[in-house]
């Protein structure tokens, strides 16, 4: 049964000035936004109001959007990103960061990540971040999803060819663990 009392921060990270990773003219706040925007309609879906960080190729710095989602007064912080390794085609899969593992931003972690199994990512795990900016000045529980390796050929063929699913994925086990509190 849908639950709208929790209302959920999205930030596509990166943007303007900053791309983020870069490879082969893929820029990483291009896919960012293009996930945190299909992530927040499967979330609008099942009834939760949504607040995005940025709709729009602009940068603010992960401090500003640290206050941002404080301001918001949202119940859960979300940042999606995508991971970059020092060589191409290293590593691949999805990996969740967190100010630490305790609920329940571990839990929403975890989640995002089973769903993302399904999809055919690698699970790469939950780790704490506490240095992270956005997790660590985030009033919320927040978590940061890496969505695959922007500079791995073949995570970037599942984003592409399953897409709307990457993005139900991450708006699914979001939506299921606020569902079960
Ligand atoms: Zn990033």
């Amino acid at each position: 049964m849908a639950d709208s009392t929790y209302t959920i921060f999205l930030d596509p990270g990166h943007g303007g000035s900053d791309p983020g990773a870069v490879y082969n003219g893929r820029q990483e706040k291009d896919d960012t936004l293009a996930i945190a925007l299909a992530v927040g309609k499967y979330l609008e879906e099942y009834g939760f109001p949504v607040i995005y960080s940025r709709t729009e190729d602009v940068y603010e710095s992960p401090y500003r959007k640290a206050e941002k989602g404080n301001a918001s007064g949202a119940d859960i912080f979300i940042s999606i990103h995508r991971n970059s390794s020092p060589i191409p085609n290293q590593y691949s899969g999805v990996e969740s960061l967190v100010y630490n593992e305790w609920l329940p931003a571990g839990t929403i972690a975890t989640n995002i990540n089973r769903q993302l199994e399904k999809v055919g990512y690698k699970n790469l795990g939950v780790n704490p971040r506490p240095n992270l900016v956005v997790l660590r000045d985030s009033n919320a529980p927040a978590v940061l999803v890496e969505v695959g390796f922007l500079n791995n050929d073949s995570d970037n063929a599942l984003l592409d060819s399953q897409f709307d699913a990457t993005a139900r994925a991450i708006a699914d086990g979001i939506a299921g663990t606020l569902w079960s509190w």
